[in-house]
């Protein structure tokens, strides 16, 4: 099927940058239209109360304020689908996105489908996330107060979660797969001077217990030199294995990094074509919170639709 309307904006991406580029983009008479994507909403869909966004004092839970944010961008009609855009054609104008054998065709294009934690596969994480197992410690580390946790992962990012988690645990159990950390050496010397946090060196975590009720209570820990399990109890979970940028439909088109983020120029949303934007955490692999997703996200809208004025 081929949409022949020309649309003004197309936005690929539903989370705080997606969206607030909808809010600012439908504001300014872009008509602009969202494909969601397998993640309606995007990574605050799958935590619980947000407690760090501005405006919200008491807390919201991530999914409540997802849906506000396409309620707003709806009611300056954006229009919203949940469809997950699996190809795009960027060669010529107007761009081509594609849902499937479905054809769309936009003068603009605003790209926001954000990034996903890296999670270990196991069952139960699906199941635990937002009850104990967290990929964010900025986020979930505030409700671990006084509690035992683990960290999982040896490279910054896990060094930074761990340190930062011992301001509220009591204490925090960083787990590594092998005997070589990723790290940068400050990073290792902050969690080795660290009293609060302990080390456990090649183990990896076959399973998570616990219940949606009562949250974790342990986890089973395979060592990987001698292969033998055991129960290690703990409150909480956090992954610090990394993320993975959401560009596989935009490898070759547009320019990404070494770690797959779309390259933007600095202080703008502007990728290295001309009418195409990225905004949120898919060019982002530093701050990725809401609140600077949903900045940028605003700046994506205010480049289109400059780029739009000036075509
Ligand atoms: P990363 O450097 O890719 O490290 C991921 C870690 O998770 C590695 O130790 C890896 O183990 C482990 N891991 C991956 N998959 C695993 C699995 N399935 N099971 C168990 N462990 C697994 O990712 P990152 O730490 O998020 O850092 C990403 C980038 O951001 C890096 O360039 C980093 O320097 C940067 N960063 C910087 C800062 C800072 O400077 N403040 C903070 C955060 C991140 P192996 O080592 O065995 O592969």
């Amino acid at each position: 099927m081929t949409d022949k309307t020309i649309h003004k904006t197309i936005i690929i991406g539903s989370g705080p940058a997606g969206l607030t580029a909808a809010i600012y983009a439908a504001r300014a008479n872009l008509s602009p239209i969202v494909f969601e994507g397998n993640q309606p909403g995007g990574q605050l869909t799958i935590t619980t109360d947000v407690e760090n966004y501005p405006g919200f004092p008491d807390g919201v839970l991530g999914p409540d304020m997802m849906d506000l944010f396409r309620k707003q961008a709806q009611k300056f009609g954006a229009e919203c689908f949940y469809k997950h855009v699996s190809k795009v054609d960027f060669s010529s104008s107007p761009f081509k996105v594609y849902v499937q054998d479905e054809e769309y065709l936009a003068e603009s294009v605003i790209i926001s489908t954000g990034a996903s934690a890296r999670m270990l596969g196991l069952a139960a994480e699906k199941e635990l996330i937002g009850y104990g197992v967290s990929t964010c410690a900025t986020c979930d580390g505030y409700f671990f107060k006084e509690k035992e946790i683990v960290v999982i992962g040896g490279g910054d990012s896990a060094m930074e979660e761990a340190s930062f988690l011992t301001k509220f645990a009591s204490k925090v159990t960083l787990i590594h797969r092998r005997e070589e950390f990723r790290a940068s050496k400050i990073m290792i010397d902050r969690v080795l001077d660290n009293p609060k946090i302990e080390i456990i060196k090649n183990a990896v975590v076959t399973d998570i217990l616990g219940s949606q009720k009562d949250g974790v209570s342990s986890i089973l820990l395979k060592d990987t030199i001698d292969g033998k399990e055991r129960n290690f109890d703990c409150d909480g979970v956090f992954y610090g294995i990394g993320h993975k940028p959401n560009t596989n439909q935009f490898k070759g088109i547009i320019n990404l990094d070494d770690q797959g983020y779309i390259i933007t120029n600095p202080g703008s949303t502007l990728t290295n074509v001309a009418g195409v934007f990225a905004c949120g955490d898919v060019q982002d692999s530093h701050y990725r919170q809401a609140i600077t997703a949903a900045g940028s996200g605003c700046m994506a809208a205010i480049d289109a639709e400059k780029y739009l004025e000036d075509l």
